[in-house]
């Protein structure tokens, strides 16, 4: 039971963070109407629950990162720190000195973002974050059967949204294989990325940044994007077209 809701909690939580905060507010990879944007917002504050990420503060840090990948004003490259926990740190930091208007952004990487004032400040409340990690230590204390589910599997429920974001900007930044000469460090870490919905395909996202598909060859599968075709079917959404590269021209030059 534990494994269930973990497993589920983990892949919504990262689909909608990946869908919402990512491919909708910071790229507008994607269109909806005003209530429809409404549902999903809540949906994504639901399910993210005590790590829900303002889309403001998300979509400022991750259009910076775009903007000056791998260097040293990237909110977030690991190649400048020695772990993903001090990665981690700087990350939160600069990310609640934006989503609570600490410092003031260039206005390039500002706005047309979604924005429901009185659900962000309750979802980032202390009394609304801690009813959500009491919530999850019932359902482990009503449901484990190990004393170590309760020791190593809930405290990620607590920090899910960070968590995610360490993985994919580390390891997507680190580890995997090339498509393109992007002049940064991205890679694509997994060909089937089933552990963070698509997040995982950076060197693709880095190329095409507006496009909704990360996946750029035939064998590669973004999760994310079916979700997202199946939206557009149902008429809930309206995509941008994908960009797709031709190979063998995309590969990157040797140098
Ligand atoms: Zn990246
Ligand atoms: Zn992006």
């Amino acid at each position: 039971m534990v494994y269930a809701f973990f497993v589920g909690h983990w892949l919504l939580s990262v689909l909608f963070q990946s869908v919402f905060q990512h491919r909708y507010a910071a790229h507008k990879m994607y269109t909806m109407g005003p209530r429809t944007e409404r549902v999903v917002h809540f949906l994504a504050w639901l399910v993210q629950g005590s790590s829900f990420l303002d889309p403001r503060g998300y979509a400022i840090l991750h259009r910076e990162h775009h903007a000056f990948s791998d260097t040293e004003r990237d909110p977030h490259t690991p190649w400048l720190h020695q772990n993903a926990f001090s990665m981690m740190w700087k990350t939160k930091k600069r990310y609640s000195d934006l989503a609570h208007r600490r410092i003031e952004p260039e206005a390039r990487f500002d706005g047309d973002v979604p924005s429901w004032p009185w659900l962000e400040s309750f979802a980032d409340a202390w009394p609304t974050r801690i009813a959500f990690g009491t919530a999850y230590s019932l359902f482990y204390f009503a449901f484990a059967t190990h004393w170590w589910q309760l020791a190593l599997m809930l405290p990620f429920h607590f920090v899910m949204g960070p968590v995610h974001g360490a993985i994919v900007n580390w390891c997507g930044h680190k580890y995997g294989y090339v498509n393109f000469d992007n002049g940064d460090k991205s890679r694509n870490t997994l060909p089937f990325d089933f552990v963070t919905m698509g997040e995982l395909f950076q060197n693709n996202h880095h190329k095409y940044g507006a496009s909704p598909d990360f996946a750029a060859r035939w064998f590669e599968i973004d999760p994310g994007w079916q979700v997202l075709r199946v939206l557009a079917w149902a008429r809930i959404v309206t995509v941008r077209t994908p960009q797709r590269a031709v190979y063998p021209e995309a590969l990157p030059k040797a140098a």
